[in-house]
């Protein structure tokens, strides 16, 4: 073969190969047109390559030129097909600018995280700051430093999650009380958002591991009358309260100790379904801080006093949006989440 037959050879191989792969309709289509072209064994570049052998010396390096150039076109033109055949594979449409917009998917809160946040923001505005602690606790922070006696019944493993060799996975928020009270130096103001877990059975109203939140104040002058005010407050701005009731009660860890109820928002206390019809609906469970809680924790309890309060987010969360089972918290369905979301 001699250089003009050649180029004229690598001129038709160029042209026939552009033609087959800027025609292939899909990526079978292009991959047989790779073959006859691009081809390691039988491709037509190939052979070309193999046909620079007959050139003669003088003439190799103006064949050379042209065997790379046309293979470097066809190589760049199999490239391009390819990707413009997986773009309009992956998103199923060819370009349509006259197509709807598709709706974008937001996801939501999940009901249990807005009561929280919405509870954050108001303690917030009160001058509490956020505190968490560990899930997995020693039993002196989740009994002992709280004033349980050792024989009492939530100590027992029927009630307690125990974890094998030491230690427990906290019944209560209140171990991260005994944390701070350890870390800083009064004035303290502390809300503890966190999960908590009772060897409890999972039912329409239990579930072994849930969410709670505590409140933590102690200063100087410190009393009952302070706990009043700002759990009032609280029940004013989160649940549109215009009235509260405290009933005493009684924890290891606070003395004296009340549980607060808000009046039903629903019937305004004449008695309802969602009261049970007693007109009050039972939200937190309060306190001032024992004596023995304070020193455990290293605090000079004849300086300084205290309040506490804690709750149960998901309760308040069922309550809130008429939730019938508290077993659908924890389904993860995001079409009943989508309800709940603003
Ligand atoms: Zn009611």
């Amino acid at each position: 073969m001699n250089l003009s037959e050649y180029l004229s050879e690598a001129d038709t191989i160029e042209r026939e190969g552009s033609t087959a792969l800027q025609s292939a309709a899909d990526a079978d289509a292009l991959e047989a047109a790779r073959i006859a072209f691009l081809g390691d064994r039988q491709g037509r570049v190939k052979g070309l390559q193999e046909a620079l052998r007959g050139i003669s010396k003088e003439d190799k390096p103006a064949a050379g030129k042209r065997f790379n150039e046309a293979r470097t076109r066809l190589e760049a033109l199999h490239a391009e097909r390819k990707s413009a055949i997986e773009r309009a594979t992956t998103s199923g449409v060819q370009d349509d600018p006259s197509l709807p917009a598709r709706r974008q998917w937001r996801g939501a809160k999940h009901p249990v995280t807005l009561v929280i946040e919405e509870i954050e923001g108001i303690f917030r505005e009160l001058g509490f700051t956020i505190a968490q602690g560990p899930e997995a606790e020693t039993e002196w922070y989740n009994f002992g430093a709280l004033n349980f006696p050792s024989n009492h019944p939530a100590l027992d493993a029927h009630d307690t999650l125990y974890l094998e060799g030491q230690g427990l996975l906290r019944t209560h928020t209140s171990p991260v009380q005994v944390r701070t009270l350890q870390k800083y130096e009064p004035p303290i103001r502390v809300l503890i958002p966190g999960n908590v877990y009772r060897r409890d059975f999972f039912d329409a109203s239990h579930a072994p591991a849930f969410a709670q939140i505590e409140g933590l104040c102690v200063d100087e002058g410190i009393s009952f009358v302070d706990l009043k005010s700002t759990l009032n407050r609280f029940a004013e701005r989160f649940f549109g309260a215009s009235r509260t009731r405290f009933r005493p009660s009684f924890f290891p860890f606070t003395e004296p100790s009340a549980e607060m109820d808000v009046q039903c928002g629903i019937c305004g206390g004449s008695g309802c379904a969602a009261c049970k019809g007693t007109g009050w609906i039972e939200i937190l469970g309060s306190g001032m801080v024992h004596p023995n809680v304070l020193e455990a924790a290293g605090i000079d309890s004849e300086r300084y006093t205290g309040w506490a309060f804690g709750m149960g987010p998901a309760r308040i969360a069922i309550s809130r949006y008429g939730i019938p089972d508290i077993r659908v918290l924890y389904d993860s369905d995001v079409r009943f989440l989508e309800q709940i979301a603003e």
